[in-house]
């Protein structure tokens, strides 16, 4: 038998890497990444399948994809070129030396578990390990491709956005884009270009501006003083009440219903309980009339295609942007491990040596930043530094967790079982390994910080204050700083400074409400007494 690991990770993207890094921090150094792609990085690696396109940029912000101990280079844009995000993990990397541990071009064909060791075969041969954790990510070789029969009946040419280098040159074509996703959105505005391009999106979607100014991402507009009272005083009911199209100063007033306004794609689900596609571009394309939007499709035939509003073209070409199947493509594992439900989308309770990170779908920030702190976790637990809870308080907080999810995003949940509300979500990985810092003593040691990470856009470098590493926490309180001092970032600390105004307004005319009604109640006629004398000194 050749080597024994203690870890085999799946994967080289960065989730893989993340995890890789992080095992080698915790003295853990007998691993290897495995992966089938010729070179590491995953899908920000345009030379791997599948990947991103030749125009992707990222539709998170540059500080949700920051990995918290290595920092962007300064000058990087707001949301950057799969390039540089590519030439930044190249840099990580190199900086934490992880080349030597990552093998490529091994396609993993099997992963079986026997006298307490993982088999691990490969087209390239055989692996045996203590560990296993996958990382193949959530862009993968399994495109979902929707099953309605009429589908069966088109004539013209089906792809899949997998295979949209086949189609991304044409020219002259009627194009039907089928689903309402980012990916969706970006591929419609380049194919728009030469084409005639129509989007079908069959149970609406919301639609949120990237960005406010030309350098302040819409998605930092959050910060932890509105992430706590949203959860634990108002409700996030309280946001969506406020995202009314009627009131003045509010998303749906600015952007319209359902941040698009087009009455066939209005999502039944409110603003914070749905995942949203995070760019307006198309809106503006569907006001010029050069996208035309469909609900759902009601029949094909041949060419023509009829939607539920009785609207029927012709159409050369539909292209599926309907996501794809990330946990059933572990093909390469025993159905009932691949299926089951995961205690907080990581661990495979009934046997805590086999491990996933990285299949989580943040509605907002970034699939990035989730992984990293999962891969700490991940790390500390494979280390013996962290204890797992037993296997039936995992299986009970798994019932749990999904009970809740599936409350809280209703129109997501069937489709997309691991989306998450990230906010909360990085809150209790972060409990888990002790990355909270000590928020009453940073409110007495340091009340200037502490009100930067308050009132600052919402993030994750908070979370490395607590870090044993003196490094690590000035590059965090560094952030955190530069984070503070950003546009975006004021706008939410002024929001919060108006809402306390607002409140405390409502809440001092209570208290004269109050006391006024107590004196009338003690002495009504001294009160009428008291208003009479006034009156007749006016009347004179
Ligand atoms: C166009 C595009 C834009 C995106 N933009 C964003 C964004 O702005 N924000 C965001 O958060 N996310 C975005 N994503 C999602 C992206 O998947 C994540 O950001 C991130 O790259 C996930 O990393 P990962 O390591 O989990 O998975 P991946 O990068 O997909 O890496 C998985 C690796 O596993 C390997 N693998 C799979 N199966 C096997 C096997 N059987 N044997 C061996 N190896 C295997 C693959 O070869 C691959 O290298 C985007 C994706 C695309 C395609």
């Amino acid at each position: 038998m050749s080597d024994i690991y203690d870890t085999i990770i799946i994967g080289s993207g960065i989730s893989g890497l993340f995890t890789l890094k992080h095992l080698l921090e915790e003295n853990v150094k007998n691993v290897i990444v495995l992966d089938k792609n010729p070179e590491p990085f995953g899908v920000w690696n345009i030379n791997n399948h599948p990947s991103v396109y030749e125009k992707t940029h990222t539709v998170s912000s540059k500080l949700y994809m920051t990995i918290t101990d290595f920092p962007f280079p300064d000058g990087t844009p707001e949301f950057p070129h799969h390039s540089i995000i590519l030439k930044y993990y190249q840099d990580y990397a190199k900086r934490f030396n992880l080349y030597p541990y990552i093998k490529q071009n091994i396609n993993i064909t099997s992963v079986v578990k026997k006298n307490n060791l993982w088999i691990v075969n490969s087209e390239g041969g055989t692996y045996y390990s203590k560990n296993i954790v996958c990382a193949t990510g959530t862009v993968n070789d399994c495109p979902n491709i929707p099953t309605e029969k009429y589908y069966n009946n088109f004539t013209g040419q089906k792809k899949h956005n997998d295979n949209y280098e086949k189609i991304q040159n044409v020219k002259n074509k009627n194009i039907l884009i089928v689903g309402g996703s980012d990916t969706s959105s970006d591929l419609a505005m380049e194919l728009k270009n030469n084409n005639n391009v129509t989007i079908s999106i069959k149970n609406g979607m919301w639609f949120q501006n990237r960005n406010f100014g030309a350098y302040e991402a819409a998605d930092m507009y959050y910060n932890r003083i509105a992430d706590f009272f949203i959860k634990n005083i108002f409700s996030k009911k309280y946001v969506d009440n406020n995202t009314n199209p009627s009131n003045i100063n509010n998303i749906q007033f600015w952007w319209g219903e359902r941040g698009s306004g087009i009455d066939i794609w209005q999502s039944k689900c409110d603003y914070l309980n749905s995942y949203y596609v995070k760019s307006r571009e198309i809106i503006d394309q569907i006001s010029k009339g050069v996208i035309l939007p469909e609900n759902g499709i009601r029949d094909i035939q041949q060419q023509n295609i009829t939607f539920e509003t009785g609207n029927t073209r012709k159409y050369d070409i539909i292209l599926f942007c309907t996501g794809y199947k990330p946990l059933s493509c572990i093909n390469f594992l025993d159905k009932n491990i691949m299926n089951s439900e995961k205690y907080k989308h990581i661990f495979y309770p009934t046997d805590k040596s086999i491990m996933f990170v990285g299949y989580i779908r943040p509605y907002l920030t970034s699939i990035p930043m989730i992984s990293e702190i999962q891969s700490r976790w991940i790390a500390k637990v494979i280390s013996d530094k962290c204890l797992l809870p037993s296997v039936e308080e995992m299986k009970k907080e798994i019932a749990k967790d999904d009970l809740n999810q599936s409350k809280e995003f209703p129109c997501s949940y069937d489709r997309l079982k691991t989306i998450i509300d990230p906010y909360s979500y990085y809150n209790t990985i972060a409990k888990k390994i002790d990355a909270i810092p000590n928020y009453i003593n940073l409110f007495f040691t340091n009340i200037f910080l502490f009100y930067k990470i308050m009132v600052g856009s919402w993030n994750q470098h908070v979370y490395r204050l607590n870090d044993e590493s003196k490094t690590k926490q000035d590059i965090a309180i560094e952030n955190i700083n530069k984070i503070y001092n950003s546009k975006i970032s004021k706008k939410a600390e002024y929001t919060v400074i108006a809402w306390f105004y607002y409140y405390l307004f409502y809440f001092v005319a209570f208290i004269i409400i109050l006391f006024l009604l107590y004196h009338a109640y003690r002495d009504k006629k001294q009160i009428l007494k008291y208003i009479k004398k006034k009156l007749s000194i006016y009347k004179k």
